[in-house]
């Protein structure tokens, strides 16, 4: 995420209550139908209120300002549930309800099952959701990728929809818009690809995108001037108006986002949501709060909020109608969307039975699905650890994979220590931590956990387990953290240790992930954790591309050998264990191993992969038999028995 710095807290509860108190004698709903059901001749509104006395459905022409042209009451229904049918067409208008609790009417308030609304989330839509597809969306279909437990296939773009297209270089129209990320063939003023073309061209297999269901900290009456990324979530089941060209009409932003995705798949790139369901930008007045006042949040024992997402709440996933809430989301955007899979937010304040459902509900629909998510909270919980699906919890997970924190601050250093750098900004003695990273976080003969950053024990049960990253939005870009952590390093150096990290990522077991633009050294000029810091900070300026076309390149090349090699991507621990073995005997600042291609079906029957973290060249001998260069980073060079590695550098070698 988001707004504040994420801290790696894995500490207990020890100072708060069991506060799952009065919730659990709720009645739970099972029916599917919570939220609107359109036909032409009715709709049917169901909320689940248990605790009001009443509720009402407000009407309204426009989808801000004026009064309602009617209210009419609700029945009260089975299980906390309030419905009423209208029979008549009520197509494009906008609605609210209002529940009865206590002595009082609630403010008003949208249905968190809404599936359409106008600006700013304000009033929900009835929509006719078949209205909304783009020309061909019947024939939308993802591209092929590999069936369930392939998770280490993916190669993983983290975008941001503004980012992409905003800053003058990228030559597309659609500024800003879901619409301009759907521009193909754009190009810089060098003319090279810019956008959805360029992502194409790099050979990514999966688009991340950060936040786009609809959020809260941008004003859509005012988004050319504002900025965010969107870790703020008012209504999950709706796309965010901003990045739309009419917010107004809730019919328009989902067609367009559709649009996207459409493009995205027809160019062969599957898309990844990002989502935020563990905690909501309001508390007490979000609309999951109004409805149904405390249920879906944990609150510590003296009736405070939790806040284990330091975003001022927590939800509790533990309980039946926030789980329900989350499965019926997430197979909603499948469905409705085509998604191809899902990162979550804070994980860790999700329970393991409520992930592993998502998990295994997602999978039956879609088997290619890619699920993943932080492993980690930014407070304290109370619900306890050995339930939540944190990092150390993460072999209970049916695959849903966890970002290693371990191998991202073992390349650079600490995300909390802006001077603290890692094995390819020559701190060597990091080097353990990459070893894990390489092997995906799993059990493997030659790693001394001991000597592990962070965990010192392997947690993930196979591969799928790990996505292994070394930047991603949150913290300093990889291009900045070098800097500001080696000053004195030239700007030819701080490229090689760049190309460096990014040679570790992509030929690691696991999947990888990059942060867009990344593969150009987008910089960010030393702001962190750029959140609301505007286009100036965050546009990814696509001349970059143009300056930095030989790291781009290089980058590019390990995308296309990792896609190539089966032997980068293998599928059990046990595959890793048996064969990938670290070479013994090395100069201190040299990881290398060879893999056992023809074990694994790659046509690299055997493969020797090294990576020199100090800046100073160094020669070391080459296992017996006939190798091939598959990839070098500039300066080093072969000669018979013996491999010279130039300083901050990564060769791939091959035998046939
Ligand atoms: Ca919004």
């Amino acid at each position: 995420m988001k707004k504040l710095m994420v801290i790696i807290l894995l500490i207990g509860a020890a100072s708060y209550g069991t506060a799952q108190n009065q919730s659990s004698s709720y009645p739970v709903y099972s029916g599917k139908d919570l939220g609107l059901t359109y036909s032409p001749t009715a709709a049917t509104f169901k909320i689940w209120a248990p605790t009001a006395t009443a509720a009402k459905l407000n009407l309204y022409k426009s989808d801000m300002g004026g009064n309602a042209i009617r209210s009419i009451n609700l029945s009260k229904g089975e299980n906390g549930v309030w419905y009423i049918t209208v029979t008549e067409n009520l197509k494009n208008s906008y609605y609210t309800f209002q529940v009865h609790i206590g002595n009082a009417w609630s403010e008003e308030v949208v249905d968190p099952y809404a599936k359409a609304c106008g600006t700013n989330g304000l009033r929900a839509q009835v929509i006719d959701l078949k209205e909304t597809n783009p020309i061909g969306w019947a024939g939308d279909k993802s591209p092929n990728f590999s069936s369930a437990n392939k998770q280490t296939d993916a190669i993983i773009y983290e975008l941001h929809v503004r980012d992409a297209s905003i800053h003058t270089s990228s030559g597309i129209k659609n500024k800003g818009k879901y619409l301009g990320l759907a521009e193909v063939g754009t190009k810089n003023s060098a003319g090279l690809t810019t956008g959805l073309s360029h992502i194409k061209e790099l050979g990514v297999t999966h688009v991340h995108l950060l936040p786009f269901y609809d959020y809260n900290s941008v004003d859509e009456t005012k988004s050319e001037v504002q900025y965010n990324w969107g870790y703020d979530p008012v209504n999950y089941n709706i796309p965010e108006g901003s990045y739309s060209t009419n917010p107004a009409d809730g019919k328009v932003r989902i067609k367009e986002l559709k649009e996207l995705i459409k493009t995205m798949h027809s160019n062969g790139l599957r898309i990844i949501m990002d989502v935020v369901y563990n905690h909501t930008a309001l508390t007490k007045n979000a609309n999951f709060n109004i409805l149904v006042p405390d249920y879906y949040y944990r609150k510590r024992a003296d009736g405070s909020f939790s806040d284990a997402s330091s975003c001022g709440n927590e939800t509790a996933s533990d309980n039946a109608m926030f789980q329900k809430f989350m499965i019926e989301s997430v197979v909603y955007w499948v469905n409705e969307y085509h998604i191809d899979g899902f990162r979550f937010d804070l994980m860790g304040i999700h329970d393991i039975e409520t992930m592993n459902l998502i998990s295994d509900t997602l999978r039956k629909i879609k088997p290619s699905i890619v699920l993943y998510g932080e492993g980690w909270t930014s407070s304290s919980s109370p619900l306890p650890d050995e339930k939540r699906a944190l990092k150390r919890n993460a072999a209970q997970l049916n695959g849903i994979a966890v970002f290693s924190d371990d191998m991202r601050d073992g390349i650079k250093g600490s995300v909390f220590n802006i001077n603290d750098r890692g094995f390819a900004t020559g701190q060597i003695e990091n080097s353990e931590s990459v070893k894990f990273g390489i092997v995906a976080a799993g059990k493997h003969p030659q790693i001394n956990y001991s000597k592990v950053n962070y965990s010192k024990e392997p947690y993930t049960a196979s591969p799928a387990g790990l996505i292994n990253y070394a930047d991603c939005h949150d913290n300093n870009i990889l291009w900045d953290k070098i800097e500001l952590s080696f000053k004195d390093a030239s700007v030819a150096e701080r490229t090689k240790m760049h190309e460096l990290a990014y040679a570790i990522v992509l030929t690691a077991q696991g999947a990888s992930f990059l942060h867009a633009g990344t593969e150009f050294l987008r910089t960010k000029n030393g702001v962190e954790n750029s959140f609301d810091k505007g286009d100036i900070v965050n546009s990814i300026n696509w001349d970059l591309k143009t300056q930095n076309n030989a790291s781009y390149t290089f980058i590019k090349s390990l995308i296309q050998i990792r896609r190539a090699h089966p032997a980068f991507r293998m599928q059990t621990a046990q595959q890793i264990a048996a064969h990938l073995n670290f070479e013994k005997n090395l100069p201190t600042g040299i990881i290398a191993y060879t893999i056992n291609g023809a074990a694994v079906g790659d046509r690299w029957k055997k493969i020797w992969v090294a990576y020199n973290g100090k800046q100073t060249p160094q020669t070391i001998s080459l296992p017996k038999g006939t190798w091939k260069v598959g990839l070098s980073s500039k300066g080093s060079s072969k000669s018979a028995n013996n491999y010279t590695l130039a300083g901050s550098s990564a060769v791939i070698l091959y035998g046939e």
